[in-house]
């Protein structure tokens, strides 16, 4: 890879890009600088992470001259995270030359946005909308513009900006130059690049060039009324640094940030019904790290880009491929490792299967960790707090006393215990594992056998109900035990870990073709 010095930059970028600690250009970054810089318009196409905004944002802040008071690029963003987040990246870069950026969003005082068009910027960033309305009123002018940018453009047209963006285009200049950047290339993409672009460099970072760290992608079966008790095993389990939470709906994240500050985790919800004060206190919290887990939707989390998120968690499956790419690439910034855990109920397991067909990638699913295991890994932080006050020596005058007249009467050990309890017990009172009891249905050891409602009249046969249950639980077929298969029901036995989330995802599906009813057997139907 050439190194960032051979693009002959001015000395003054250069030093923008070391300042943002980039050592050398990635893959996209490569074949975009030299291309835009000599003039061209360009399409690029690479995944979330691989370094798109200095792509565009290097030869577009070279461009630039700051002796010029007006507007010379523009940058078009679907969300204000997103928006803000570009402009920041911009402003670092730019800075050493005093290049002026400024985003520019809805939800913002118009009034202060105008005045800060008047001082005089180079770059503006902004969503469509608001860049819109701007232009209406006067107080934006692309007259002088030379590069436009739009980012993320398949999340701009799935939001509905099309038209926007198509009547933003009418104020650019004839001679200006069109960057293009998106994770993904739908019709509607190719149709505005025809439409607006002059033989346009077509620029794509294939799977394998990608410099995106590793992400490990995992599932948990959970059933629907323990998932939120399933979660919080999960988060009590993994090291999470910062965690980014997706829920479906707006209600779904305000009920689940609730849940989990009720249990004490530092986290904060984010979606497009809160005011946007609220929202840039939220993010700021977690940017800060004073939340530790942020519960968003799919908008409101779009491009945000957080150097310590360690843990993108789907509560809700994402509702298809192209949000799961766009949800896990929070993750695994800058070079970091990452973790994708997604929670799929049994009614998930379908559209889990085909996201993995997508994406053309398999998750590889974890067991939910038990109570005992949380238990352990909960001790053992306690421990590490405990051994940490200790050492850091300060004195605890609230306790001192009372320890110092208990150890005259007491064993030192069994009050440290008691302690302990006190402080802590309720922390380690083990729930509930249990959500269904089939009571005995007569199978072999460690089984539970299942009764179903039709047999041979429907055709069903073994090697069917095997793979139908391999497929729609998500447990492995040679895990699936004996079979009886009689003219007009059926019996199977599968593993009593498995019995719920089987219980859950076959009780009503088809076999076959063949509607089914699925339901604990009971001993006396045992022939
Ligand atoms: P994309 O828009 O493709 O999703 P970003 O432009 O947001 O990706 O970049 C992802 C992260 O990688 C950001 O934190 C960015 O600062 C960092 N980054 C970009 N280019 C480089 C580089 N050449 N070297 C190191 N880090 C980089
Ligand atoms: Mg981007």
């Amino acid at each position: 890879m050439k190194p960032f010095d051979s693009f002959q930059l001015d000395p003054l970028i250069l030093k923008g890009i070391r300042d943002m600690g980039f050592e050398e250009p990635s893959p996209i970054q490569s074949e975009c600088i030299p291309a835009v810089l000599r003039g061209e318009d360009v399409i690029g196409q690479a995944q979330t992470g691989t370094g798109k905004t200095a792509a565009f944002g290097i030869p577009l802040l070279e461009h630039v001259d700051p002796s010029r008071r007006k507007v010379q690029s523009v940058v078009l963003a679907p969300t204000r995270e997103l928006a803000i987040q570009v402009s920041e990246e911009l402003r670092r870069i730019g800075r050493p030359k005093r290049v002026q950026t400024l985003p520019i969003y809805g939800g913002q005082s118009i009034g202060r946005q105008i005045k800060a068009l008047k001082q005089g910027v180079h770059v503006v960033i902004g969503t469509p909308g608001r860049m819109l309305d701007h232009l209406r009123r006067g107080t934006l002018r692309l007259n002088d513009v030379e590069i436009m940018v739009l980012d993320e453009a398949d999340e701009m047209l799935d939001m509905g900006f099309i038209d926007d963006i198509e009547a933003v285009m009418k104020y650019l200049p004839e001679q200006r130059q069109l960057l293009l950047f998106s994770a993904t290339m739908p019709p509607g993409i190719r149709h505005l690049a025809q439409k607006y672009m002059k033989k346009p460099r077509y620029i794509t970072v294939s799977r394998g060039e990608v410099t995106a760290p590793v992400i490990e992608q995992v599932y948990y079966k959970v059933l629907e009324n323990g998932k939120l008790d399933s979660l919080c095993r999960i988060l009590d389990s993994e090291d999470v640094e910062q965690g980014i939470l997706f829920g479906r709906t707006k209600k779904g994240v305000d009920d689940l940030a609730e849940a989990l500050q009720a249990r004490g985790y530092l986290a904060g919800g984010l979606h497009g019904d809160m005011a946007q004060q609220q929202r840039d206190r939220v993010m700021n919290a977690f940017r800060r790290g004073d939340i530790e887990l942020l519960v968003a939707t799919d908008v409101a989390a779009r491009g945000i880009d957080v150097g310590r998120v360690s843990h993108v968690i789907n509560y809700d499956i994402p509702q298809d491929a192209e949000s799961y790419v766009h949800r896990i690439g929070r993750t695994g910034r800058a070079g970091r490792a990452g973790m994708a855990l997604t929670l799929v109920t049994p009614r998930e397991m379908k559209q889990l299967r085909s996201i993995e067909q997508e994406i053309g990638d398999r998750l590889t699913p974890r067991e939910l960790p038990t109570l005992e295991e949380v238990a352990e890994r909960q001790q053992q932080v306690l421990a590490e707090q405990l051994a940490e006050t200790i050492e850091k020596e300060e004195p605890i005058p609230l306790f001192e006393e009372i320890v110092e007249k208990l150890t005259a009467e007491h064993d030192p050990k069994k009050m440290a215990v008691a302690a302990l309890h006190l402080a802590f017990a309720d922390r380690f009172t083990s729930g509930n594992d249990a959500v269904y009891d089939f009571g005995e249905t007569g199978a072999s050891p460690g089984m539970v056998r299942f009764f179903i409602n039709v047999g041979r009249n429907a055709d069903i046969r073994p090697r069917e109900l095997v793979k139908a249950i391999a497929e729609q639980a998500g447990i492995a077929a040679k895990k699936v035990g004996r079979i009886n298969i009689y003219d007009r029901f059926s019996f199977v036995e599968v593993p009593e870990e498995a019995a719920p989330f089987v219980f859950e995802a076959l009780r009503q599906t088809r076999i076959n073709g063949a509607r089914v009813n699925l339901e604990p057997a009971r001993p006396r139907n045992r022939r």
